[in-house]
């Protein structure tokens, strides 16, 4: 592709060895491009209108390779539901090259669905057009919620078949990440002792997102720290959405602390802590309110990897690293609760302090539980009450008295603030989402694109979660719960 209008470099590639295998995409048949993120081009520096679609469907699915492209595969382990996987790396990706963007930042692009590597055991290295397009639709809503993600740039049609439990039309999708350096990195050469390679793995990590501590002497000891953080505040993001990761096995959580990995993945509905939709996840384990738990083993995971670089004294090395992430459960609360009081209104932390605010916040989660109302709806119509009008929200609840009991308190905390109502509504609504990608909107765009060809409910999903905070009542039907019944039979599969 002479004039491509991008170039790849490859820092991990060149500065990795021995952490992946070269390896090329598998030639697609009959390329066709089913979605390109233009925003997100644009972003990328890649130039709007300099290739057409076909070009485009040739670059994406690894027919003609962009400049600079050396694919990889990279190698990295996994607890997958608190099991070691020794080897689990690339199956079905490939890391094309990495992108300078226009704020300056390196983002890794990477091809999903680009078949069979050597990590690929028994798996045939393909995605299908289903799963691909799920990957846009929730990776641009948590990007539209204003939450750390890896986005699809492209989405190519493949013209092959795909077989799973039914013959399914094939897909590429390429995918934009901060990087891939996974815990599951780190784990797979620690458990092969490979001390010198973790250190390498580390040391790029923290140039490329941590610059700041490069060359210091205890900067793996405050990398931790800083990777831990990251991840306190992406999930006290997740659990204000009400986002439901389902696989968070240490191969799918980002050192970067972006969203990664849409397998599984759904929002909730009626708010309840122990909902999972995940097929697989049979006891719960990734559960809504397990979440914060697990990013924390997950990172105990990420320490007994980076162990040796800690200290050399291996008991000196646990107690660093305890230490740092004993911190990790005041790091997630306090910022859930800045999250949680956006979403209440609240301006500023009490003069009493937390705790009045926790438990405001704490009870009136019980009472979502209890009156198994719509997550989303109920925080959306909250805005509603703060400016005087309950009654919206009042229609979600069967209990009215326990919800005027729980409004009284909550309007006298409010109102101890100074900002005139309007103003407080006005702030609510641009932290309490009105569309979020609801299961049965999402089931019903991807069968219509995967079943009849037909992209029409995609693209209009896609659209309406791009604007989640936007009243445009056109977009009354994607903010509306799907009936309970279909909640509580909804079930995700990994989308293998
Ligand atoms: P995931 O469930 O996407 O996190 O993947 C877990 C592991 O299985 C990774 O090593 C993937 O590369 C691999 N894998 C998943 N699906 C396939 C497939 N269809 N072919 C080959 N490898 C796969
Ligand atoms: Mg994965």
């Amino acid at each position: 592709m002479p004039d491509a209008p991008f170039r790849l470099d490859n820092s991990y590639a060149r500065e990795l060895p021995g952490c992946y295998v070269a390896w090329p995409p598998a030639p697609v048949q009959a390329p066709q491009l089913l979605y390109f993120n233009r925003e997100l081009a644009a972003e990328l520096g890649i130039e709007p209108g300099a290739h057409d679609e076909k070009e485009l469907a040739a670059l994406f699915s690894g027919n003609a390779l962009p400049e600079g492209a050396t694919p990889i595969a990279q190698a990295y382990a996994g607890h997958q539901f608190g099991n070691f996987a020794p080897q689990l790396g690339d199956g079905r990706a490939l890391l094309i090259g990495e992108v300078i963007d226009r704020h300056g930042h390196r983002r890794d692009l990477a091809f999903k669905g680009s078949g069979r590597t050597p990590f690929s055991r028994n798996g045939d290295g393909k995605a299908a057009v289903g799963p691909m397009l799920r990957e846009v639709l929730v990776g641009e809503a948590m990007h539209a919620l204003g939450i750390p993600t890896t986005r699809a740039l492209a989405v190519i049609a493949t013209g092959e078949p795909v077989y799973r439990e039914e013959t399914l039309p094939g897909a590429q999708l390429t995918r934009v990440a901060g990087s891939h350096l996974r815990v599951g990195t780190f784990e797979y050469f620690a458990a092969r002792d490979e001390r010198e390679r973790v250190g390498q793995l580390a040391d790029y990590g923290i140039a490329r997102h941590d610059p700041g501590l490069a060359g210091t002497n205890d900067r793996y000891a405050r990398w931790l720290g800083a990777v831990a953080e990251r991840q306190a505040a992406l999930l006290a993001q997740w659990m204000n959405v009400g986002f439901i990761h389902g696989v968070m096995n240490t191969d799918n959580m980002s050192i970067a602390g972006e969203t990664i990995d849409f397998g599984p993945c759904a929002f909730m509905e009626a708010y309840h802590p122990g909902t999972v939709f995940s097929s697989i996840d049979r006891h719960g384990r990734y559960a809504y309110a397990n979440q914060p738990v697990i990013a924390q083993w997950n990172l105990a995971r990420f320490a007994e990897a980076i162990l040796p670089l800690l200290a050399d004294d291996a008991d000196a090395a646990v107690d660093i690293a305890s230490d740092i992430l004993s911190g990790f459960g005041s790091s997630y609360r306090r910022h859930w609760l800045a999250g949680v009081r956006a979403k209440l209104g609240l301006h500023a932390q009490a003069a009493d302090g937390d705790s009045p605010d926790t438990a405001l916040a704490e009870d009136w989660l019980s009472l979502l539980q209890a009156g198994r109302v719509d997550f989303t709806l109920a925080w959306h119509r909250l805005a509603d009450a703060a400016e005087g009008r309950p009654g919206p929200l009042r229609e979600l609840f069967s209990d009215a008295p326990a919800l005027d009991a729980w409004l009284a308190r909550w309007q006298a905390r409010a109102e101890a603030e100074a900002r005139p109502a309007a103003q407080r509504a006005q702030a609510m609504r641009r932290v309490n989402p009105r569309i979020i990608p609801r299961n049965h909107c999402v089931e019903e765009a991807l069968d219509a694109a995967s079943g009849a060809g037909d992209l029409r409910p995609f693209e209009n999903l896609l659209q309406a979660i791009k604007r989640p905070f936007d009243p445009d009542p056109a977009l009354a039907r994607y903010a509306e719960p799907a009936p309970a019944a279909y909640t509580e039979g909804y079930r995700t599969f990994c989308g293998t």
